[in-house]
């Protein structure tokens, strides 16, 4: 029986999801409940967003005391919260200046804009192309829309806007012939999420890096997804050695409070100066108060090596299953952002975790994408895999009976 909320969401909100059916009402750590008392074991953390788990309590206490101060008061104002979060942004990145926005796309938005307007006022207002990687996701409003080489998401919106090339990710030959004086900037995600968990190649960022810094191209890095320790480091590109000039942050930046940012470069931020760029929600105080509990607790418990670990210890034993079962094809990612390819379709898998009390994700048909909160435990990690184990033995064994 569908519950009433099931029905009425159904009828009244917009179709654009495929929900799978479950009505969540209370979250603690890795752990989330439905209307029925019924508990899960949260690998999808919001999609990447609630990396210190539901609830925590110095999230909690940040934002219920700022909630009774101050909630708003738009940028024509200066507000502590907000000051606070950038120093610490800048302070624990490459970068000297801080956008803030209200969500993953507009942080994109911004970087799109700053890459053309750093040219233009360099007089070289011809120069505004950007160059985007097929299979990469960067957004839904038009601009970040555009800049997304997966034609499944473009369909029906065209004409998109122009300006936007794209070349493989992981091919860097192709990026050299697509790079020309009219490029403004590269722009991709350090680890491409949504497009499949797919992890650069050995020496690709950092000749990404060589060849940007050879024309005089800046480098974007859509770190929406990748940043906040998801990777084992509080940013994906430490792992690397190598910085952008701009980045891009959203997802776990307030653990679930809606809020992006745009981090640059002092002399390619300072294309930014008043008036030409905005918005009013960007930054309150309320959701930077949350961002400013959450850096702290990433910074002083050390959060992105608690992940290495974790992301370690689930990512052997993932290799593990796949010993065990022919119909995993390969184990991906870094940190605790991790996808198994299958050979089949991955919604079944899925489905037969949420019977079972897990709650995963799938993307591209066929990938499961694990993306719990980096404080998961060891044990957490292994009933995730028993249950896959189960669900994937089960699976294979159904398939054989149905052939018979
Ligand atoms: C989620 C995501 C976005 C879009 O963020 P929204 O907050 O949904 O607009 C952009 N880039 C990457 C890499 C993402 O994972």
């Amino acid at each position: 029986m569908p519950s009433e909320t099931i029905k009425k969401a159904d009828v009244f909100i917009a179709a654009t999801y495929k929900r799978l059916p479950v009505v969540l009402t209370r979250g603690e750590g890795c752990t989330l409940w439905d209307e029925s008392g019924r508990a899960y074991l949260d690998f999808v953390a919001g999609i990447a967003v609630c990396n210190l788990g539901h609830a925590h309590p110095a999230v909690t206490l940040a934002v219920a005391e700022q909630a009774a101060r101050l909630v708003h008061v738009s940028n024509l104002f200066y507000t502590q919260p907000q000051a606070d979060v950038a120093a610490l942004l800048v302070e624990n990145s490459f970068a000297d200046r801080v956008f803030f926005c209200n969500s993953g796309a507009e942080a994109n938005e911004a970087a799109i804009k700053l890459a053309r307007k750093y040219f233009y006022e360099k007089g070289d207002s011809d120069r505004f192309r950007i160059v985007a990687m097929d299979k990469s996701f960067h957004g839904r409003t038009m601009a970040t829309l555009s800049a997304t080489g997966q034609e499944k998401i473009r369909k029906g919106f065209d004409p998109v806007l122009g300006g936007f090339d794209f070349v493989p990710f992981n091919d860097i030959t192709g990026l050299k012939a697509k790079l020309d004086y009219r490029t403004a900037a590269v722009l991709l995600e350090p680890i491409q999420g949504e497009g499949g968990v797919r992890c650069p190649s050995a020496g690709y960022l950092e000749a990404v890096r060589a060849l940007c810094n050879e024309t005089g191209t800046l480098l974007i890095f859509d770190e929406i997804q990748t940043g906040m320790g998801r990777t084992g480091r509080l940013f994906a590109y430490e792992h690397f050695g190598i910085e952008p000039d701009i980045m891009t942050l959203a997802k776990a930046l307030a653990n679930g409070l809606p809020m992006g940012a745009m981090l640059a470069r002092e002399q390619v931020a300072e294309a930014f100066g008043p008036g030409s760029h905005a918005t009013t929600f960007g930054g309150t105080p309320l959701v930077t108060a949350a961002s400013h509990a959450v850096l702290r607790q990433m910074l002083e418990n050390d959060i992105p090596e608690t992940c290495r670990k974790a992301g370690a210890y689930f990512f052997d034993r993932l290799l593990q299953l796949k010993e065990r079962h022919p119909i995993i094809e390969e184990v991906r990612g870094l940190g605790l952002l991790l996808g198994l390819k299958l050979a089949v379709d991955a919604e079944p898998v899925v489905l037969k975790c949420l019977e079972r009390g897990f709650l995963i994700n799938w993307i591209q048909g066929d990938i499961l994408r694990f993306v719990p909160p980096l404080i998961v435990t060891i044990q957490e990690i292994d009933r995730m895999i028993d249950c896959l184990d189960d669900v994937l033995t089960d699976l294979v064994r159904g398939e054989r009976t149905a052939v018979q």
